[in-house]
């Protein structure tokens, strides 16, 4: 599995409008938000050099990230970028890691995306999320 760089950490909050106001005050500016009815959020992304943060507000009280607030606050998931997601989660399959997307699914701005346990990352949410084919 080749990992090209980290592609966004994952925040959970309450409120995107409140948590906004809050990273504007820090110098932070969203360049996208996305609202993912799958996921049951509402997203946005602020530009950090080559990386993102990404906020989640839950849109759905069943979502992940709203059982997520019940217990606490803050960062949720760490993003890396992967050349090719099917080979890595292919290839991660083939050892026996614990994943939690077996195939990837579509992620904020249609992104192809796929989650691993946190058992198998030190007790960290891991995304992948497949790069953007270049350009021609
Ligand atoms: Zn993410």
């Amino acid at each position: 599995m080749k990992v090209l760089k980290i592609d966004h950490l994952g925040i959970a909050v309450p409120s995107l409008a409140e948590a906004l106001e809050a990273y504007r005050a820090l110098g932070f500016e969203p360049e996208a938000t996305h609202e993912v009815p799958s996921e049951g959020v509402r997203t946005a992304f602020l530009p950090v050099g080559e990386s993102h943060l990404e906020l989640l507000e839950p849109t759905d009280a069943g979502s992940a990230i709203a059982k997520f607030l019940e217990r606490r606050k803050g960062l949720h998931h760490v993003c890396v970028l992967v050349e090719d997601i099917d080979a890595a989660l292919a290839e991660l399959r083939g050892r026996g890691v614990e994943l939690i997307d077996a195939q990837p699914r579509t992620g904020a701005g249609g992104c192809r995306v796929a989650f691993l346990h946190p058992r198998a990352a030190g007790g960290v949410l891991l995304e992948l999320k497949q790069a953007e084919p270049d350009p021609a």
